[in-house]
């Protein structure tokens, strides 16, 4: 999910309303915006993509300086209209609305308990828990009802919450997702990514620490580390597909991570070629450092039609067979009697590959060679990016060589897990899909989702 926050400025439900389009790309199915104008908190929300949700008078329904917003990605819950955010719920202590990018592991467990104590809860969301835990807190502040809440949790949250005269920023202690803290006129905000910073011509101040929370008041901000310290380990896979290159987070710009990829991939995984295509979109930074490192030239080979979305009807059964042809083509100039590299971020299912193959043997090419920007991607997330079980990834239970076949590549390679951290040092990350090493796990089995 993307998630924006602003305190302290007239437009502050424009400016999150922009922040969200920018951070587009981290979720399509649903938004919301909620805002304070320091007497009721009001909220807009919709099932689609933020610009056909938000219109000029939809925002004009949220008048205040302090709003957040939310773009939905589901992980968990089903992609309805009562999942989607700010959750806005009025408890003892007050209005508060919130906003969450991470999935929380033990949730389950939560609700299970907070059912048999008695709470309705309105939505399937992991999120909505949050809430309910604040309103059972027996705490006489917002803020302590927060900390109560928070540190029962288990997973990845990225947060931010607002009641009528607050904002609140907070990430959990492993730092899954990112949260980024700026700074816009006369007020602060925080946001997923930096690309939305560069939207709203606001200064990027610093990240949000994980297990940091901050306290922004018409008084200043203040941080708390509510807390136990353990080691972070924030998203790998942030830097393999799901932020925009154009972005910084963990302390490294997006796109020298993704092209550094490309390059150890090269490195490591050379082969005699004409040309070096991208998987585009997602693939295009990693290829940009393969054909740098490896001299091989670079083109664009595939290309991708970018109105294919979620209303896109699907036509009768009988001409239902162009698959991934909708999305992307080959450009027979660039591949015809070609020995072709192409690179994707990642193989999840095996279908997508298989079919650019095909495409590409169709379009002319004598050879095919697939390159992966990441280690083969094993295991199930529990933290926030949405993949299949454990059956359903290829990788899982089939070896290279066997996924080569099946993609009918004449040579597939993936980066290393050593090549993948050796791009991103001295930092230590979350790598979990790609070696089973679940940085939540302990003994009490938690970051094992049943369901997954
Ligand atoms: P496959 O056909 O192997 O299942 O899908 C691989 C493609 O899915 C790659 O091109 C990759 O960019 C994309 N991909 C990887 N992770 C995600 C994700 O979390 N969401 C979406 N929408 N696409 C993803
Ligand atoms: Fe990111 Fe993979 Fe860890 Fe999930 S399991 S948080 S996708 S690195
Ligand atoms: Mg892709």
């Amino acid at each position: 999910c993307g998630i924006a926050g602003v305190f302290g400025d007239k437009d502050a439900a424009n400016l999150v309303y922009l922040s969200l389009y920018a951070l587009q790309h981290r979720g399509q199915e649903g938004a919301g915006i909620a805002c304070s104008d320091r007497h009721i908190i009001r909220v807009e929300k919709g099932l689609g993509l933020v610009a056909d949700i938000f219109k000029k008078h939809t925002l004009e329904r949220l008048p205040g300086d302090i709003a957040i917003g939310h773009n939905r990605y589901s992980t968990s819950g089903e992609s309805l209209l009562k999942n989607t955010q700010p959750i806005v719920a009025d408890i003892n202590l007050g209005q508060v609305a919130l906003v969450h990018n991470g999935n929380i592991v033990n949730a389950e467990k939560l609700r299970d308990d907070l059912v048999r104590d008695g709470s309705i809860f309105t939505s399937t969301s992991d999120s909505e828990i949050v809430i309910h835990l604040m309103a059972k807190s027996g705490k006489d502040n917002l803020i302590d009802a927060i900390i109560s809440s928070v540190s029962k949790l288990k997973g990845a949250f990225s947060l931010i919450f607002m009641t009528k005269d607050m904002l609140i920023g907070l990430r959990d202690p492993n730092g899954f997702r990112p949260l980024i803290l700026g700074k816009i006129r006369s007020g602060h905000v925080l946001v997923s990514e930096t690309c939305a910073l560069d939207l709203i011509d606001a200064e990027f101040i610093r990240e949000i620490d994980p297990g940091e929370m901050v306290i922004i008041k018409d008084d200043g901000l203040q941080s708390i580390r509510p807390f136990e310290n353990v080691n972070p380990t924030p998203c790998i896979f942030e830097f393999i597909y799901f932020a925009r290159p154009d972005s910084r987070i963990f302390g490294k710009s997006v796109y020298e991570v993704r092209k550094s990829f490309g390059m150890k991939l090269a490195e490591e995984s050379p082969v005699d070629a004409d040309v070096v295509i991208p998987v585009p979109d997602s693939g295009v930074v990693a290829t940009l450092g393969y054909s740098e490192y490896s001299k091989i030239s670079y083109a664009m080979g595939l290309i991708r039609n970018h109105y294919v979305g979620r209303t896109f009807i699907e036509p009768a059964q009988s001409i239902r067979h162009f698959g991934v042809k909708l999305k992307l083509n080959a450009v027979r100039s660039v591949i015809e009697g070609k020995r072709v590299v192409v690179v994707d971020d990642s193989i999840v299912r095996g279908t997508t590959s298989r079919k650019i193959v095909k495409m590409l043997k169709e379009a002319g090419a004598k050879e095919v060679h697939m390159r992966i920007s990441s280690p083969p991607t094993c295991y199930p997330c529990f933290y926030g990016i949405d993949t299949p079980t454990r059956s359903e990834l290829i990788a899982s239970n089939h070896t290279i060589e066997e996924i080569r076949k099946y993609i009918t590549a004449d040579s597939l390679a993936y980066l290393s897990l050593e090549g993948m951290h050796e791009c991103v040092k001295p930092f230590s990350f979350c790598d979990a899909c790609f070696s089973g090493k679940y940085p939540t796990l302990h003994k009490d089995g938690l970051g094992i989702n049943p369901k997954s």
